[in-house]
């Protein structure tokens, strides 16, 4: 059992560096998982070695992960120190090595020296450096015959499909010979400071150590990193919030023990080390706690009950309300950065507004108990009240002060008169009576009182809201991470861009840009998928695609149950399609699936379906999915400026624009394929799901294009 696990992402970086593929430590215990990132070495080993010691000091039990080899194939160490023991190599490397505060050190000298003592030429490759190094090749050399290529853990892990890079590389995407060169001094100077305290497995007992260092190795939980990486989260520390948390989850319970009992020959393991974890990913993977990984939604969540034919649009809108929750994770941002994302919680007053009873105007202020009807006239004190500038002292009974609007009401104040109701000297202030009491002031906390509730979760930030928290003290907000949306357009008809050729039967994608718009105007980020024609496979890989980079994929055409509705085909097979049949026109069905786990929304190819069911079932449900408040549109009843016999059965949307009489006035034409209406439009108008006659002057229901957050 552990109190707690850190994870310690290394690097090899010769220069302070920050981000992806530097320094990460993670730490997991019964408060949580937190994550941290450190430019260099230097400053990693005093937060390493201060975490240690912090867990002595307080009794508690610490397991410490590290991702770099710990040993070397066998016969590295015995033939540069004479023992066959890792750790003989680490104090061979800790008298060898420099690295200073600033990540500046000598790996590859030392690789090159190693290559020079050992016979056969020395195993270590890899010259990532613009200088060449004697000894030390940029490319792969032939390995001397008495080493392997790969230490027996790192066999059983490539076994298991993973890829282990060897020690001997020191340059390349995911080698780990540099790290480790630079890591085994840091883990010898480690175990020096900490004494008989730690234990490093698998080379000594672990039993009743307070500090226990392993090797640990992120591939384990690959497909978990993956998913928070495409969502936005830096790499390294989705592996090392990941592993920490996997690893104290499993530590809470017996499932520890398998991972470190091993069945491998004890002087190899002496040598060569053993990566703790080692075949037991999917248990690693399993330990994750679901709070750590991308919110999914259920399989079923679309799922409409057998026998429902034409869905009214409210019930649509109230089943897709309860199908869809918040699939994004949350972060923390300055709250002056934080304009236009998402509210992940509740943010409480830090202080009152305005925090002390102050003055509303400029005038005078008194107590008003030394006031009285008809003419007053009281002695001024030395000296004012101002805004930023408190009036230090108290005004004496029958006095009064120079009070300026913003200003702390002076103890012995608690009513101002307005200064132009007043006549002054210099010496005395007179005015007319009666005043009210509290005339023209304002109490602590008579707009928001420390402690309440100010925004809740869900709420989307806006310019004013800013204003808000900052006047209550809050400068720092729990926000989701922006919504990542990808649009597909399919068809065989359609040609992606309107600067390419088209022949007659083509047509250009009117969708695409119209949608990836709309997407950023919501506050999502727009991720083009591009276009696939009706080929299966074209749309299978680009839905592949979609499901590891964003959060949800809108697609639109091929959406029906026809011939060439290869996207709904493709969707059923996966097995997750449910068709919506919504009684509205413009609007065929709307096509709501799961793809690997990533929702996906199929609206109609028909660019006037395709806005109109952007609009009303879209834009709420986007918003829902990014952990906002469900939308809904801001409507105004005006008269209709056309007439229309409306049949029962389907709501209609009309594009429409006000005309200088303030009515709606309809486009021409109703067809679906007028692409120009939506264009002449500034809104559309939706009529009932009853039947209407309407004539000129007839209220209907006008939602403008800005109620729904077009620009
Ligand atoms: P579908 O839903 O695929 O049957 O398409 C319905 C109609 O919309 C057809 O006339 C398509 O050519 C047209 N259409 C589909 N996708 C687009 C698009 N991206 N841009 C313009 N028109 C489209
Ligand atoms: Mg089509």
């Amino acid at each position: 059992m552990f109190d707690r696990v850190a994870i310690l992402d290394w690097s090899a970086s010769g220069v302070p560096k920050m981000g992806k593929d530097s320094i990460w430590i993670g730490v997991s215990d019964a408060s949580g998982t937190t994550s941290r990132n450190i430019a260099t070495r230097a400053a990693a080993e005093a937060a390493i070695l201060a975490l240690a010691q912090e867990a002595i000091h307080s009794g508690k039990r610490l397991l410490l992960g590290a991702d770099l080899n710990f040993g070397a194939p066998a016969g590295l160490a015995s033939h540069l120190t004479g023992k066959a023991e890792a750790m003989a190599l680490w104090a061979w490397l800790a008298e060898r090595i420099t690295d200073d505060a600033r990540n500046l050190n000598n790996y590859r000298a030392i690789a090159a020296l190693m290559n020079a003592t050992l016979p056969g030429g020395g195993p270590f490759w890899g010259n990532g450096s613009k200088a060449e190094i004697e000894g030390l090749s940029r490319t792969k050399p032939a390995l001397p015959d008495w080493l392997a290529e790969h230490r027996k853990c790192d066999q059983q892990s490539k076994a298991e499909g993973l890829s282990p890079k060897t020690l001997w590389q020191l340059a390349g995407a995911g080698a780990v010979g540099a790290q480790s060169l630079l890591g085994m001094p840091m883990l010898h100077r480690l175990r020096a400071s900490l004494g008989g305290d730690c234990a490093v497995w698998p080379f000594e007992p672990i039993e009743g150590k307070a500090i226990v260092i392993a090797e640990i190795y992120a591939a384990f939980i690959a497909p978990d990193v993956k998913a928070l990486e495409a969502r936005g989260k830096v790499r390294d520390a989705a592996e090392v919030e990941l592993l920490s948390s996997a690893l104290w989850t499993v530590g809470q319970s017996d499932r520890l023990a398998p991972l470190f009992d091993i069945d491998a020959d004890p002087a190899l393991l002496r040598e060569e080390g053993w990566t703790l974890g080692t075949g037991h990913g999917p248990a690693l993977r399993a330990a994750i706690p679901a709070s750590q990984l991308p919110p999914r939604l259920r399989d079923d969540c679309f799922a409409m009950p057998q026998g429902v034919a034409w869905v009214p649009v409210d019930e649509a809108l109230d089943r897709l309300k309860s199908a869809l929750s918040p699939v994004t994770g949350s972060e923390t941002l300055q709250t002056a950065a934080a304009c236009g994302r998402i509210l992940a919680s509740d943010c409480i007053a830090r202080r009152s507004n305005p925090p002390r009873p102050n003055s509303a105007v400029d005038g005078y202020g008194f107590a008003h108990s030394s006031t009285k009807e008809g003419v007053n006239r009281l002695p001024l004190v030395a000296g004012r009240a101002a805004a930023g500038r408190p009036f230090e002292g108290a005004v004496p009974p029958g006095h009064a002060v120079r009070i300026l609007t913003g200003a702390i009401l002076p103890e012995g104040v608690d009513t101002v008169v307005l200064e132009e109701d007043c006549a002054t000297d210099s010496a005395s202030v007179t005015f007319d009576g009666p005043v009210k009491p509290r005339a023209n002031t304002r109490k602590a906390g008579e707009d928001v009182v420390e402690g309440a509730v100010a925004l809740t979760a869900g709420h989307r930030l806006r310019a004013p809201d800013l204003a808000l928290l900052s006047a209550l003290g809050i400068g720092e907000v729990a926000v989701h991470r922006p919504l990542r949306v990808g649009v597909l357009s399919t068809g065989d008809e359609i040609i992606a861009a309107p600067d390419r050729p088209a022949l007659p039967h083509q047509i250009y994608d009117a969708n695409r840009p119209m949608l990836l718009s709309l997407i950023a105007q919501w506050g999502h980020e727009a991720v083009d998928l591009g276009h696939a024609p009706d080929r299966p496979a074209v749309i299978t890989g680009k839905l592949d695609r979609a499901a590891r980079e964003v959060d949800v994929v809108l697609t639109s055409g091929g959406a029906s149950a026809g011939d060439e509705d290869h996207v709904s085909r493709l969707l059923r097979e996966e097995g997750t399609l449910s068709s919506w049949r919504i009684a509205m026109k413009p609007g065929r069905p709307l096509a709501l699936a799961l793809w690997k786990g990533v929702p996906v929304i199929g609206l109609p190819g028909n660019p006037v379906a395709a806005l109109v069911c952007a609009l009303i079932f879209g834009r709420p449900a986007l918003s829902k999915l990014a952990g906002g408040d469900w939308t809904a549109p801001q409507g105004f009843t005006v008269p209709a400026a056309f007439s229309k016999s409306k049949k029962p059965g389907r709501r209609e949307y009309l594009r429409a624009r006000i005309n200088a009489e303030g009515a709606a006035e309809v486009f021409a034409s109703e067809g679906s394929g007028r692409i120009s209406g939506l264009s002449w439009a500034d809104g559309i108008v939706e009529l009932p799901d009853g039947a209407a006659e309407i004539t000129p002057g007839t209220p209907v229901r006008y939602l403008p294009y800005a109620s729904f957050g077009l620009t």
